[in-house]
């Protein structure tokens, strides 16, 4: 093997143009970091000019001419040593139209200082939930060249096309980008794949008609199951977009509506005249749990009672300082109960039976939004589906966000999104 061969075989390059001399190799410190530095040019007899095309069949049609010297190229680490090649190419001068060009490379693209190697090597980290600054520090280049790797990807068709509509799936919203509008992003998550579908720009109800009427109305009509929070529009938008869909609402969120009633209630009650301001005020919890699961039997000792008391003593002593509380505890539980145990009688019995003398305001929205989406809470208790992946999901990015320290653009926020839920591999689709 000659000299550019062994070299060529450790900076894993192919190009057969390109040639290292013996002394190709310097080690010196590039912004403080020990970085490899190897020298190697490119030359090559072309086939054709790219100005004027004309075919080159000697020296009467394009000849060589001078080097661009020392192009930054930006390897993948050698030893875990930073390493650039500093690429000496060829000129060359067209005879025909007097133009000169440069010579290229496959380890580069056009007009980019980082090896097409270091891109993939640096698309593989983007599919992992590491922050661009680590991923930037392991390749060894900056945090504005993983953003512009990140942007070129965002330009991809694959992005923005995700094929045939799920059968049934689940949409909520989530904060995003300040590019977004409303800053809201709106998201769809395939329940057989358990993974995103997509995510959208905005939530606003014509951007998403607009967004499902891509779809034809046959696909649209195979749509059996939507899964969503208590968002009146949505309903409304979703009949009309999947007339032979089934929309069932979250039962997270349904308890979340009488949870908030009865935790709002606790509040109202800790002002500091209350005798029992300190104990609503720590045992919060317990008052939310379900009572099932409160301890009866063993008692620790209570700075705030100045006694050894059980939770269920705890919660039984609270509830019984106030009506109101007493009587939207035993709703919450009663509730929670009938949700968890799929009981769809007990629930509606108990949404068409409240005291409302016995209730306060923030109780009172609750039953009235029960009663309003009636009909489909039902669902809730009829199918198992829920829009617990979505939630799932959305934990992912916002953990995503916040790596990236909150990202500007919509685009890069998507596009790393689906690079790390694996719906989008540039790797093999290149
Ligand atoms: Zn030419």
């Amino acid at each position: 093997m000659t000299h550019t061969d062994y070299t060529k075989k450790i900076l894993n390059i192919k190009d057969k143009n390109i040639y290292f001399e013996d002394d190709c190799l310097e080690i010196k410190k590039i912004k403080g970091i020990q970085t490899k530095i190897f020298h190697g040019y490119l030359t090559y007899i072309p086939d054709y000019c790219p100005k004027c095309g004309c075919i080159n069949e000697g020296f009467n049609d394009i000849i060589k001419w001078n080097f661009k010297k020392n192009c930054k190229i930006k390897l993948t680490k050698v030893s875990n040593y930073n390493t650039l090649l500093l690429l000496d190419k060829q000129r060359f001068l067209c005879k025909h139209c007097n133009h000169t060009f440069t010579a290229s490379t496959d380890i580069v693209d056009f007009h980019k200082q980082i090896s097409n190697d270091t891109r993939k090597s640096v698309t593989l980290d983007l599919m992992t939930k590491d922050s661009e600054k680590n991923i930037s520090f392991r390749n060894g280049i900056s945090t504005n060249s993983t953003n512009r790797i990140l942007y070129d990807l965002s330009k991809d068709e694959l992005i923005k096309n995700n094929g045939k509509l799920p059968t049934s799936f689940g949409i909520d919203e989530f904060k995003a980008t300040k590019d977004t509008v409303s800053k809201m992003a709106f998201i769809i998550v395939d329940h057989d794949k358990k993974n995103i579908f997509d995510i959208n720009n905005s939530r606003l109800s014509n951007d998403i008609y607009k967004y499902f009427s891509r779809y034809p109305r046959s696909e649209r009509n195979n749509v059996k199951f939507i899964t969503m929070d208590l968002f009146k529009p949505y309903y409304k938008l979703m009949h009309k977009l999947f007339p032979k869909a089934i929309l069932i609402p979250d039962r997270f969120h349904i308890i979340i509506q009488i949870r908030n009633a009865l935790d709002k209630t606790r509040l109202s009650l800790c002002n500091k005249s209350n005798p029992n301001y300190n104990k609503l005020k720590k045992y919060w919890k317990l008052i939310l749990k379900n009572e099932d699961e409160l301890d009866k039997t063993n008692k620790k000792y209570s700075k705030n009672f100045n006694k050894e008391i059980s939770q269920y003593d705890i919660v039984q002593y609270l509830i019984n300082t106030d009506t109101t509380l007493n009587y939207v505890y035993n709703l919450y539980q009663g509730i929670i109960k009938s949700i968890t145990k799929r009981d769809k009688e007990k629930f509606l019995n108990i949404i068409h039976n409240v005291d409302n003398k016995k209730l306060n305001k923030y109780t009172k929205q609750a039953i009235k939004t029960f009663l309003n989406f009636e009909s489909y809470i039902i669902n809730a208790f009829d199918y198992e589906l829920s829009n617990g992946i979505v939630e799932g999901t959305n934990n992912v990015i916002k953990q995503v966000m916040h790596n990236a320290c909150g990202y500007r653009k919509f685009t890069h926020l998507k596009t790393r999104i689906m690079l790390i839920k694996g719906i989008y591999n540039p790797l093999i689709t290149q």
